[in-house]
């Protein structure tokens, strides 16, 4: 917490103090979300690259000089971060692309980005004295703060607010993590104002991303990682696919603290992608107006944020890096599910792949060039949500165990010659 000088609020610019559990400014209510501020010279005078390369730990805390944490308080053993970055021609080529850069945050220990930001609030409910962690979330904030908290081994809870939709994969992670699950007969929206009214009454740790600031610090370390892993020359074009907003405004924030401490030169243009059905950040990104809440009409569930916390973070942080925002349909992430599988071998959940759509369609529209370099996370893992790939996919072909009639249907399909 040392490089920590104060929150402020993102509205009316007021300061506070970094306690654990300072969530929003008293002035501005639900408007007054709060930013993590840094004395950046403070970080650039005592942190270097070449210590960064020495540090051994390789999970998220190697980046602690920017990371607002106290130096004793014990860290979740689960192995959050380090996530592998890969080069694909194949994938880049089929997107109109020379480059792409891909980071596959679906292999973080829960099957998330989101384990970065739980991670993160498991630090700082300790920090507050808490015993009993709680959020809403469309499924992988909630299974991530489980296992997170769980990983603890019994010195925390967690009480999970999850709409009646949350998919399979995730539901059954929160219930084997041994969270208290609560399944909200509704939607998100539903989810989140009975988290929050429980959350007030009974005074919990509120894990729920947009009211607390410290979230966007842990999910900005993907975007410090995938810098690190590239030697600090980041790409042109960074896509993530926003949802509440938090992970592109993480992004946005890990991009300032980079340039601010001298680590990179050049910031790369963040583009945001939201689903057709569930667009209001879009919308507002280019009306200019303020944000209307709108229905959750996709199957891309991690993003279907239809009363969005998080937006003015989000928009802000888009704008400030020359950047886009574009939306896809249901039908184009199901094409990019296939598409990123068989090209990299990588399996992403819809949300977590709704990028890859957003790219093409800024590569076809001309905006983003061919020889430009661009990097993506993968959010989230597939396996969190089978029903929707085998949605994806195609069937396997069905067939009574003999070889002839293999053959004749090889043949047919053009798997071997005849
Ligand atoms: C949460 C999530 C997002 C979007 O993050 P926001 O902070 O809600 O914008 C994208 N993909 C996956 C897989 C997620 O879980
Ligand atoms: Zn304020």
């Amino acid at each position: 917490m040392e490089n920590v000088s104060h929150l402020s609020c993102i509205n009316c610019g007021k300061e506070y103090k970094p306690l654990p559990d300072r969530y929003l400014c008293y002035d501005c209510g639900d408007k007054g979300l709060l930013e993590v501020e840094y004395d950046y010279e403070k970080v650039a005078a005592n942190w270097s690259k070449e210590e960064l390369a020495n540090t051994a730990d390789q999970r998220i805390w190697r980046y602690r000089s920017l990371l607002p944490i106290e130096d004793d308080t014990p860290l979740p053993p689960l192995a959050v971060g380090n996530t592998p970055i890969y080069e694909s021609k194949k994938l880049a080529e089929e997107l109109g692309l020379e480059n792409i850069w891909i980071k596959d945050d679906g292999l973080n220990p829960t099957g998330s980005l989101k384990d970065r930001a739980s991670a993160m609030a498991v630090v700082k409910a300790q920090e507050a004295d808490a015993k009993i962690i709680s959020c809403s979330s469309t499924g992988n904030a909630a299974s991530s703060l489980a296992g997170n908290a769980a990983s603890m081994g019994g010195k925390l809870e967690t009480v999970i607010f999850v709409p009646g939709r949350a998919p399979g994969g995730k539901l059954a992670q929160l219930l084997i993590y041994g969270a208290n699950v609560v399944s909200v007969q509704g939607d998100y929206q539903a989810a989140y104002d009975l988290s929050a009214a429980a959350i007030k009454k009974w005074g919990w740790y509120n894990r729920n991303a947009a009211i607390n600031p410290y979230m966007v610090e842990g999910k900005k370390t993907s975007v410090l990682e995938m810098a690190e892993q590239m030697d600090f020359d980041l790409p042109d074009w960074l896509v993530f696919s926003v949802g509440d907003g938090c992970t592109i405004a993480g992004a946005w924030k890990a991009l300032k603290d980079l340039k601010e401490i001298g680590f990179i030169e050049k910031v790369p243009r963040l583009l945001g992608v939201q689903a057709e059905g569930c667009a209001p950040i879009t919308s507002s990104f280019y009306s200019g107006e303020p944000l209307t809440v709108v229905d959750e009409n996709t199957i891309a569930d991690s993003i279907a944020v239809g009363n969005p916390r998080n937006f003015v973070k989000a928009i802000r942080g888009v704008k400030n890096s020359n950047g886009e925002m574009i939306n896809v349909s249901d039908e184009e992430i199901y094409e990019m599910m296939r598409l990123l599988g068989r090209t990299t071998g990588i399996f992403g959940e819809p949300a977590g792949v709704a990028g890859l759509a957003g790219i093409r369609k800024m590569v076809s529209k001309g905006e983003i060039k061919s020889n430009s370099r661009v990097g993506f996370v993968v959010t989230g893992n597939g396996l969190k949500d089978v029903k929707n790939a085998r949605e994806a996919a195609k069937e396997p072909l069905s067939i009574k165990p003999d070889l002839d009639l293999l053959e004749k249907e090889f043949i047919q399909q053009g798997v071997i010659k005849g």
